[in-house]
């Protein structure tokens, strides 16, 4: 700012400045690694009907166990992956995974998976869709993709053409983090979503935050009058629970539930012996 210091400071955030690129350079170079390496895993976090109290779905979380670092958050490689063009390959193997476990498992539970908004830029998500429920055998009826808005943002069009192909075969589509965007309520109108997943931020709130539980309220309102399913994200008390259960939320995803875990055998029926 000052000029007399005004060299130090520019040496000094210019050399914080390196140490970051040069830190997200070597994590873009290891991300390419671990693809070939096999360090990615999926978890799998289950959903929870209210009506029912039975477990329906699964969300798929991708899991990376780097080398050195340990476990590095999907919030951090997701973005690096976009940037570095390794989305596409990574997608896939989310998906091919994805299907190819769910297809397994001894009840006809769902399976939704995370969709990058950059895998719709590319045009070939309904056809490797279409291709990889034919390879794992996957009823298409029991894989949801989870997209956020910003998926529509870009090009509202093409991307609108390529969310109905995929609707066609009978994939179901959720609007993930509902509420933390700009035009949520738009795309509701322009695109028939089948279910709204509310974001774990307003959950976070309940019981006592009193604007949290009338936006949750008129959410869920406002989901059924659309026959629009809707899961609540980031459950993680019971009397959050309860809070939902009195707005008619209909399912619940979330820590008090289950965390999100590399198998599925805590769920599935036990065997008698
Ligand atoms: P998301 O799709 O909204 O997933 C929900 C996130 O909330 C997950 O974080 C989950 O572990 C976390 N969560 C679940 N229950 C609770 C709870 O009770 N309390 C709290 N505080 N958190 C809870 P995670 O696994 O770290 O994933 C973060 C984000 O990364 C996901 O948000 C999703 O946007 C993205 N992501 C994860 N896996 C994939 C993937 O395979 N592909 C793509 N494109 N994105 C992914
Ligand atoms: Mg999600
Ligand atoms: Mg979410
Ligand atoms: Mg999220």
């Amino acid at each position: 700012r000052v000029k007399g210091d005004g060299r130090n400071g520019w040496c000094y955030y210019r050399a914080e400045m390196d140490e970051q690129l040069q830190a997200r350079v070597e994590m873009e170079r290891d991300l390419k690694i671990a693809l070939a390496e096999g360090q990615f895993q999926l978890y799998f976090q289950p959903l929870l009907n209210l009506d029912s109290g039975d477990i329906v779905s699964f969300e798929a979380l991708l899991r990376w166990h780097h080398p050195v670092t340990g476990m590095v958050s999907p919030a951090v490689f997701i973005p690096l992956a976009e940037d570095c063009g390794l989305i596409g390959a990574l997608g896939e193997w989310v998906l091919r995974e994805a299907c190819r476990q769910a297809a397994a498992w001894p009840q006809p539970w769902r399976i939704a998976v995370n969709i990058s908004p950059l895998q719709f830029r590319h045009g070939s998500l309904p056809g490797l869709v279409r291709k990889t429920l034919k390879a794992t055998g996957l009823d298409a009826r029991r894989l949801e993709l989870e997209i956020t808005e910003s998926v529509l943002l870009a090009d509202e069009t093409h991307n609108l053409k390529v969310l109905n192909q995929i609707k066609g075969m009978g994939v179901r589509i959720a609007m993930d983090d509902f509420g933390t965007g700009y035009s949520s309520l738009s795309y509701l109108r322009t695109f028939p979503f089948d279910k709204i997943k509310i974001d774990q931020s307003f959950v976070r709130d309940l019981p006592h935050d009193r604007n949290a539980t009338s936006i949750i309220r008129a959410i869920t309102e406002m989901a059924r009058s659309l026959g629009v399913e809707i899961t609540a994200e980031g459950v993680e008390t019971p009397a959050q629970l309860d809070a939902l259960r009195a707005m008619n939320c209909r399912e619940a995803q979330g820590y008090l539930i289950g965390r999100p875990a590399p198998g599925i055998e805590a769920y599935a029926p036990r065997k008698c012996a």
